[in-house]
């Protein structure tokens, strides 16, 4: 019998503040043994994106499908009509492989993963320097639409409040500090330094 023990490593954080491109940093680093969870969507894809790859994009219909089955670990209508979720078979799939779990997904989600795997989990918060900042992030990104970009800023006031729930919370003010930081965290939760001793 294996005796490998999956752990969940969640990033939780408004849209905009950087928490993808830290999980994409951690994905890379082979060391970690980390493998995304793939999240189910109702909405669009966006740019590039790929089914089963950034996310299972199904719809509205399977979506609620879905819920009525029970095969949702948690789920959320995170803005109206559009639905994301992480799929119990996804973390299955996962730990299957031998790998660990990173998430990338918003605060409610985030802490509901905590609350079902308290110990497996490492929830952290990315806090991204200002509302203000997101804003300029958002309307870089130019992926959005003018009233897309208005409702995600008018969430993230209500998101910041929820940091002091996370188990860290790590300040995305500078990437090279947040990509550090990130890396620091992974490594005490999965306890590498002390097996090298
Ligand atoms: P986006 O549309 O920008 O890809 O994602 C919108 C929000 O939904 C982000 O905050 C993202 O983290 C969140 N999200 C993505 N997947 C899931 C999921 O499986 N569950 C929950 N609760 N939120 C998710």
């Amino acid at each position: 019998m294996s005796d490998f023990k999956g752990k969940l490593f969640v990033f939780s954080a408004p849209s905009g503040s950087g928490k993808t491109t830290i999980v994409r940093h951690l994905l890379e680093q082979e060391r970690f043994n980390l493998a995304f969870s793939i999240s189910a969507t109702s909405r669009e894809p966006r740019g590039f994106e790929k089914d089963g790859k950034d996310y299972y994009f199904i719809s509205l219909k399977e979506f609620k499908n879905k819920i009525k089955n029970d095969e949702f670990l948690e789920w959320e209508e995170v803005y109206r009509d559009n639905f994301y979720g992480t799929l119990k078979s996804e973390i299955e799939r996962i730990w299957a492989l031998k790998k660990h779990v990173i998430f990338d997904i918003d605060v409610v989600g985030g802490l509901r993963i905590k609350k079902k795997y308290p110990k497996e989990t490492l929830s952290v918060f990315v806090k991204p320097p200002s509302v203000d900042e997101l804003k300029i992030r958002l309307k870089k990104r130019k992926t959005e639409s003018e009233e897309k970009i208005n409702m995600r800023i008018a969430k993230a006031s209500v998101e910041l409040a929820t940091a002091p729930q996370f188990d860290k919370i790590i300040k995305n003010y500078v990437l090279e500090d947040a990509l550090k930081e990130a890396e620091d965290l992974v490594s005490d939760f999965l306890e590498l330094n002390k097996n090298k001793e």
